[in-house]
């Protein structure tokens, strides 16, 4: 297999640095809030990571985070905790926003077909460890103490900048106007933080009461399951410049290494081309895609059809066309099932080994993607072909199994109410009429109700 390594700026050959087993971290979610679908893109990335590894048969000790604390307003260290803040805007325990969102982030993992890492690892439940390791970078010198905390002194390495390529100077330059004026340089950042009197999360440590910096917890619970240095860290493209750097600065002052041989990062999503934010209320959850009627899966085929380190761009029009791929795949598959042909071994092994080169160049799956549609279209109709789309299902996991499939649409006309179904049936004898205008006034009735309406081609 091959991937982009941001750290090495060029596709690398991977091999685990140990035995079968490829070790991975993942940055995981601050579960202050509900994940949009921004944040899912990076969490579609991860599995479709671990599905192709595992495809090519290595078991994987894959470990995600759980930010419950720590992670300050500015991923840089300024401005106020971001769930001591939701816990005072909604005047909540910060332990009970955390379990709330948790719970929540997981049930979009199960809606995407997201798969669990083996472990999960929770901020909170850590602090020990991570006090450690930022002693450890005290006494090998990497480090300062201020009225505000512990500080990672960034001129003790010999270059700081090392994944996003920059020099110091040019960051220097672009620093802020520093808010502690304690730090020797603008560019060093927080290990431990001194908790003011009102914060609520906060334990006593060598250097009073304290709460970890979001840095250090990663880099933490990271050596704490996987070791010094493990195969793979994942993250999304914001964190190249601050958090990622600051990981290999906090691992250079603890251990002297490098902690991961791959760093991958899933470019951002952005909504209507733009950022999403709060205020243009496009920070959609997968719960508001479902209200409007489309699967969490036509998002997750939305995924897939862009290479994860493109930019995507999100609109309802694309989610649409998504939407509608993933009824024609069933369709598709429903017509290989119903087949009595048979394929030939050596065109299944074919199609195998092009699906293999795919995913394993970058995890290319906009290509994986149309060999499964040359698949699905083939004029033969053959239940051997179900077999090999089952096959690849197990990397792109959109529950392509026929059984699957005729589940859920058993589901789906029960759960149709008596209203959209007579619509329906009023749109069928409308288009066998021939009138259009009439038919298409239906469908957008039917699009109001949240029911998307995809038309076999004539
Ligand atoms: P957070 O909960 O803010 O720490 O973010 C969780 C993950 O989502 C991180 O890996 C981010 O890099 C990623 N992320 C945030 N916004 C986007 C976006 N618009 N597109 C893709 N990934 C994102
Ligand atoms: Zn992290």
């Amino acid at each position: 297999m091959k991937f982009f390594n941001t750290l090495t700026r060029k596709k690398d050959d991977f091999e685990p640095l140990e035995g079968n087993t490829v070790r991975i971290y993942s940055c995981g979610p601050t579960v202050y809030n509900y994940a949009h679908i921004g944040n899912l893109r990076a969490y579609l990335f991860m599995d479709l990571l671990r599905r192709g590894l595992r495809y090519n048969g290595y078991d994987l000790k894959h470990v995600m985070n759980i930010t419950d604390v720590g992670h300050l307003v500015s991923d840089a260290d300024t401005g106020e905790d971001k769930m001591e803040k939701a816990a005072r805007e909604q005047k909540k325990d910060p332990y009970e926003i955390a379990a709330f969102y948790t719970k929540e982030f997981f049930a979009d993992f199960e809606r995407l077909n997201i798969e669990k890492p083996e472990i999960i690892a929770k901020a909170t439940d850590h602090i020990a460890e991570m006090e450690k390791y930022v002693q450890e970078i005290m006494e090998n010198g990497y480090a300062y103490e201020t009225g505000n905390g512990v500080y990672f002194d960034i001129s003790k390495l010999d270059r700081y900048g090392i994944l996003s390529g920059t020099n110091t100077e040019e960051q220097m330059a672009g620093a802020r106007i520093e808010v502690d004026s304690e730090k020797r340089n603008p560019l060093d950042f927080a290990l431990w933080i001194k908790a003011p009197e009102n914060h609520i999360m906060k334990w006593d440590s060598q250097w009073g009461k304290c709460y970890p910096g979001w840095h250090i917890e990663c880099s933490a619970m990271g050596r704490k399951y996987l070791g010094d240095v493990f195969d793979i860290h994942t993250g999304g493209e914001d964190h190249i410049p601050i958090h990622h750097e600051n990981e290999i600065a906090q691992a250079k002052g603890a251990t002297g290494k490098i902690p991961a041989k791959f760093w991958m990062h899933v470019a951002f999503l952005t909504v209507d081309g733009g950022k999403m934010s709060k205020s243009l209320g496009n920070c959609y959850r997968i719960a508001e895609l479902q209200e409007k009627g489309f699967e969490p899966l036509a998002y997750r085929y939305f995924c897939l059809n862009s290479h994860y380190k493109s930019k995507l761009n999100f609109t309802f029009d694309a989610l649409k066309g998504a939407q509608t791929s993933l009824n024609r795949l069933r369709e598709g598959i429903k017509q290989h099932a119903l087949g009595n042909d048979s394929a030939e071994k050596e065109e299944i092994a074919q199609y195998k080994e092009q699906f293999r080169e795919a995913i394993n160049d970058d995890l290319n799956s906009p290509k994986a993607l149309a060999i499964l549609w040359e698949v699905v279209r083939k004029e033969k109709k053959s239940k051997d072909y179900l077999d090999l789309i089952l096959d690849f299902d197990r990397v792109l996991g959109l529950d392509l199994d026929i059984e699957k499939i005729k589940k859920l649409e058993e589901s789906k006309e029960d759960s149709m109410s008596d209203e959209v179904k007579a619509l329906i049936e009023q749109r069928n004898q409308a288009r066998a009429e021939k009138n259009w205008a009439e038919a298409d006034r239906i469908r957008d009735l039917l699009n109001q109700m949240g029911i998307q309406i995809n038309d076999k081609k004539a």
